[in-house]
């Protein structure tokens, strides 16, 4: 079967529909070892890159990730608001000098400098821990599903792990026993993207 082109608008709504779906889920999980919006800080962002989904659609892909990066910052607010938003913005940068066959080295540049600006690193029980995996299950190429898979086996790692950046990591000792909601919101949307991914066969 033929693969069928990105759709990106269709593709933005994927990720915001899984988004708040689950806004009341994230928000539970930060509510136990953060300050609980993280559901209601990515269900803002993600209804505001979906408000301009149309416009989006009219841009070079690159740009219009870019774009979606700068969306993410200035709506999703918090400590996600940077981290998300640097990522998009990265990917859109780095895939104007790069050749799409490039993508795992795309998405580690971008993790790397998401990692810069959080000053984190992976096993420090933030969404890095559900990126760096990811990226590491691409450069294997695993299938799409087993990427998702690897996504959310992931984010339900992040429970054994201490916090050592964020909100969460103020309490400690005490963090260890619950996921990350920055972990889970990750591995939604990547399981989202994979899905959409499949359901267009491109893989
Ligand atoms: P806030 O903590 O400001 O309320 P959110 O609740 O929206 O922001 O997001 C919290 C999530 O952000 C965490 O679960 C974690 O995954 C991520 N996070 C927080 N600080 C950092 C950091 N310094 N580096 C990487 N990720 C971080
Ligand atoms: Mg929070």
């Amino acid at each position: 079967m033929q693969p069928e082109p990105i759709h990106l608008a269709e593709l933005i709504e994927v990720c915001c529909a899984a988004i708040v779906a689950n806004s009341d889920h994230l928000c539970a999980l930060d509510r136990a070892i953060g300050d609980g919006d993280h559901g209601t800080n990515m269900k803002r962002g993600c209804e505001a890159v979906s408000a301009e989904g149309a416009q989006l659609s009219n841009l070079p892909f690159p740009d219009a990730v870019e774009k979606i990066g700068l969306t993410l910052v200035m709506n999703i607010g918090g400590a996600a608001g940077p981290l998300y938003g640097t990522l998009l913005m990265e990917i859109g940068r780095e895939l104007r000098m790069r050749d799409g066959a490039e993508f795992p080295l795309v998405l580690k540049q971008a993790i790397d400098a998401v990692a810069k600006r959080g000053r984190a690193n992976e096993g420090d029980k933030t969404l890095l821990d559900v990126l760096y995996p990811v990226h590491a299950a691409l450069v294997s190429r695993s299938s799409l599903r087993e990427i998702a898979l690897r996504a959310e086996y992931s984010a339900t790692g992040t429970a054994t792990m201490k916090a050592m950046r964020g909100r969460a990591s103020y309490l400690g000792d005490r963090s260890i026993g619950h996921i990350d909601p920055g972990a889970s919101s990750c591995a939604l949307l990547t399981t989202a993207i994979c899905r959409y991914l499949e359901e267009q066969h491109l893989q």
